[in-house]
């Protein structure tokens, strides 16, 4: 091309992008969804009695690759109960300053305690209130579902939880899959 014509072809360039659509996003007024399976804000989820699932064995920690979770599990104890059995996750928190959301934690946790939710605002102008607590990670308790600390269903046992045989009112019902 001769010299002449190279700035006539930068402004191609600019007059073939002035006929093409619009692509800006009107974000935060308009959000817009993620793929279902969008790997956003962890979640700490509950039996439907509001016990917690989360049994502080921190596998979760273990497999995170970029040492992004740190729990510190306690006993429950009849007075003090947090989740069926023997233990449960005392302090939980997650640094979304390091979470690369690879999704590893979730596949390691063998109660299904942990999953991830499609919520993507994880942004702050400071470092501390991007690591997550319980406070922030526990799913919410459904209408009218007491919150732990309380008893397991009467006459339950850890693995009526597991196998979803106990109800929103903690009583003990059939199989989920039944
Ligand atoms: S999603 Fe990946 S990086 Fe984030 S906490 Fe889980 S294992 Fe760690
Ligand atoms: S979230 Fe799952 S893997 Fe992590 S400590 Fe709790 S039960 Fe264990």
């Amino acid at each position: 091309m001769p010299d002449f014509m190279k700035p006539m072809s930068g402004l191609g360039v600019t007059f073939s992008s002035m006929f093409s659509p619009t692509i800006t996003e009107q974000y935060p007024e308009q959000k817009t969804p993620t793929a279902p399976r969008y790997h956003g804000r962890h979640q700490l989820n509950r039996h439907p009695d509001g016990l917690e699932k989360c049994i502080g064995c921190e596998l979760c920690a273990w497999a995170c690759p970029a040492d992004a979770i740190y729990v510190e599990g306690a006993d429950n104890t009849d007075e003090e109960r947090y989740s069926p059995g023997e233990r449960y996750g005392r302090v939980y928190q997650i640094n979304y300053l390091r979470c690369i959301g690879c999704g590893l934690c979730i596949e390691a946790c063998p109660t299904r305690a942990l999953t991830m939710t499609n919520d993507y605002e994880l942004a702050d102008d400071n470092r501390a209130d991007l690591i997550y607590e319980k406070d922030r990670l526990l799913a919410p308790l459904p209408p009218g579902v007491e919150a732990p600390p309380h008893e397991m269903a009467p006459d339950s046992t850890e693995e009526n939880y597991y196998r979803g045989e106990v109800s929103k009112e903690g009583r003990l019902v059939g199989r989920a899959d039944s």
